[in-house]
């Protein structure tokens, strides 16, 4: 690597890009009559539900709050099972957790890295209530396969959309091929409200419910009373959680939401220039795509089989953060984290995804980045010292 320049500023994973027009509509929030509870929040569900194609959109206050209000909406309780992948964010499986349930982990395709559907009907039981598939990477996971399953045993589908945003499935955007579908708004992500997240949905007695969770479970709508003592009258029908948006956050996700295709299209551009760079090198493991899905690429993840490689994993990651490439490790399969240890799942229970966290490394991957960005990383990649 000597002969190559080392950047002087890091090159993160993943980062925001904003521009006048977002800084503007957040400006125009903060002067008016509406810092929170206001008109920005419709606004913001509107867009996101139309561009994916739902009826429903409920924001709140960050994808992980979205993922919870929709485990209570799903109606899961103490006893209930939850099948979910293990290589995830800890959030799609905590959500479970704190309704009570009780997440069951089903291993990954090892080419796709997305929950395995056959995987899922081997832990189907009795007290099966929901499958909460993550498109990993911005990849869509077999969602026909996944609604299959779930019509054949009456199982709701929530889909942890938070990595694939303006993804496509059989040419039908990620939003509507589950019951609910789950999107983040970190700046990571592909747009971002500082923190924020939504539920889309096209079934009203789950957007009902979404909308009581989110505001500590009460409400004013007078079709939905149970008395009326007059005007002030409010009722708490469920216990909720105040997990709101504030108007500041929605009128920069609705900015945000008039570049989404124009990011996505420069995610998947890079990928595409990631491809071209980093093809046949010995051991190097890039990401598979199945047929029928158009990934939003959130992550760009690779694998370095150590028997090509004169480096281990943890030495590559070493090397590359150390020519200032904010390399990242996505993710430690959620089952092997030291709480979930103690909860009993055990080391060994999803071979795919423990294989693949011992090799995978993520690549810098955002709209803001140049050609000559990824080209600087692949130099790098392709000068690692492959035994070959
Ligand atoms: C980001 C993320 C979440 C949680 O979103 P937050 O908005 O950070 O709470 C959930 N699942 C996955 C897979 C994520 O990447």
């Amino acid at each position: 690597m000597s002969k190559y320049a080392k950047r002087d500023t890091l090159l993160p994973y993943g980062k925001q890009l904003l521009d006048e027009a977002d800084i503007e509509a957040v400006v125009q929030v903060l002067k008016g009559d509406f810092i929170t509870q206001g008109p920005a929040i419709q606004a913001f569900e509107r867009k996101v539900a139309d561009h994916v194609g739902a009826r429903y959109g409920v924001a709140f206050s960050n994808g992980t709050a979205a993922l919870h209000g929709a485990c209570f909406a799903a109606g899961i309780t103490d006893g209930d099972e939850v099948v979910t992948t293990p290589l995830t964010f800890l959030a799609s499986s905590n959500c479970v957790l704190y309704q009570g349930g009780t997440p069951v982990f089903a291993d990954i395709d090892p080419l796709t890295y997305n929950i395995d559907p056959r995987q899922v009907e081997k832990k189907l039981t009795p007290r099966t209530k929901a499958i909460i598939p993550v498109d990993f990477s911005g990849q869509p996971a077999e969602m026909d396969r996944i609604q299959e399953i779930a019509r054949l045993h009456n199982l709701i589908v929530i889909e942890d959309a938070a990595h694939s945003l303006g993804a496509e499935y059989q040419g039908r955007k990620v939003g509507t091929w589950a019951d609910m579908t789950m999107f983040s708004f970190h700046p990571v992500k592909h747009i971002t409200t500082g923190e924020g997240g939504m539920i889309v949905t096209d079934d009203e007695a789950f957007y009902r419910k979404l909308l009581l969770f989110r505001s500590h479970g009460m409400t004013r709508e007078p079709q939905e009373l149970t008395r009326n003592d007059g005007p002030w009258y409010y009722e708490m029908q469920e216990l909720g959680y105040n997990y709101r948006m504030t108007d500041i956050q929605a009128a920069l996700g609705v900015s945000q939401m008039d570049k989404l295709d124009g990011f996505v299209a420069r995610r998947r551009e890079l990928a595409g220039i990631y491809n071209r760079g980093l093809a046949e090198i010995e051991g190097l493991i890039l990401p598979e795509q199945h047929v029928d899905a158009n990934s939003s690429w959130h992550l760009y993840v690779v694998r370095f089989l150590p028997e090509h490689f004169q480096y281990s994993r943890k030495e590559i990651f070493e090397q590359l953060r150390g020519l200032n490439i904010g390399v990242n490790v996505h993710y430690i399969p959620v089952h092997l984290q030291p709480y979930y240890q103690r909860l009993g799942y055990l080391k060994g229970s999803c071979p795919n995804a423990e294989q693949y966290y011992e090799t995978c490394i993520t690549l810098p991957l955002f709209p803001g980045m140049t050609d000559e960005d990824c080209e600087y990383v692949i130099q790098a990649v392709r000068n690692l010292g492959s035994l070959d």
